[in-house]
């Protein structure tokens, strides 16, 4: 079975566990998978903010009387043999597609804007195969002694080698006071594309920052993953991918994210 195939599955019986139907058994082997697996717990994240974007802008109450009146139509259905003229069962026949089509048309709105929410195959894919190079790129550069191309006295010693080098700006930053110390940078190739991979180290843990260019919308909020035993977090700003990976825990390569980013966002 592919993984993109294992990942549908897994895709279904998330949905099934946020609308709580799954068995007793699925439904707690779900729940313990999702508190130590990252990835899909994101999954899951995803799934409940679909679910209430829908739940807030298609909710739809029932108009004022409308039990009383589908039961008086069914009741007058049932007696119309006796009862009811040619006409007066045609209005009732009219009434009913009044109550009716506007429900099925929530219905078929709700249905097609969650389609166009959730990622196309193609979309899973790209972005198994991104993680899977993230993930490699990671392990070679710990392996081959190919760790760093420039070493750090500081960031101002990186940023300038990387100024030839890549066509767009590597921010190496001094997060020494933060617990993460830059030891400097290095090239490599992601996205079909130079990256820069600016390399930091918290308690002897190497974390890879990769940086490169992206067609990807800006995103607010981090995104994590977990992919063969490393934890990856994610995000996007102007046309630039941040991906950073370690096997640091998710809490402290997230604190991680968070104290680069603001620092390269904030003006000093
Ligand atoms: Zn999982």
């Amino acid at each position: 079975m592919s993984c993109s195939q294992v990942r549908t599955i897994l895709y279904d019986y998330i949905n099934a566990y946020v609308d709580e139907e799954l068995s007793t058994t699925d439904h707690s082997a779900i729940q313990k998978h999702l508190e130590v697996c990252a990835h899909c717990a994101n999954e899951k994240f995803q799934i409940e903010q679909i679910g209430n974007t829908i739940h807030n802008q298609f909710s739809y109450s029932a108009p004022y009387g409308l039990k009383e009146n589908i039961r008086h139509t069914i009741t007058g259905l049932a007696d119309s043999d006796i009862n009811l003229s040619n006409v007066a069962k045609r209005r009732f026949a009219w009434r009913w597609t009044y109550y009716v089509i506007p429900p099925v048309v929530t219905a078929v709105a709700a249905v097609l804007l969650i389609f166009s929410m959730m990622p196309t195959q193609d979309e899973v894919m790209m972005h198994n195969m991104m993680e899977q190079e993230i993930v490699s790129a990671h392990v070679r550069s710990l392996m081959e002694d190919n760790l760093l191309h420039v070493e750090s006295k500081g960031p101002q010693e990186v940023k300038p080698w990387f100024n030839n080098r890549v066509d767009f700006a590597a921010q190496p930053e001094d997060l020494a006071a933060d617990g993460f110390s830059l030891k400097g940078g290095r090239l490599d190739y992601l996205n079909k594309h130079t990256a820069a991979s600016l390399v930091y180290e918290s308690d002897d843990h190497i974390i890879n920052l990769f940086v490169f260019p992206t067609m990807e919308a800006d995103m607010k909020s981090f995104k994590n993953f977990q992919n063969r035993g490393y934890n990856i977090v994610k995000w996007v700003n102007k046309g630039l991918e941040y991906c950073a990976i370690s096997d640091i825990s998710l809490d402290e390569l997230n604190k991680f994210a968070r104290v680069y980013r603001k620092k390269i966002t904030s003006p000093n």
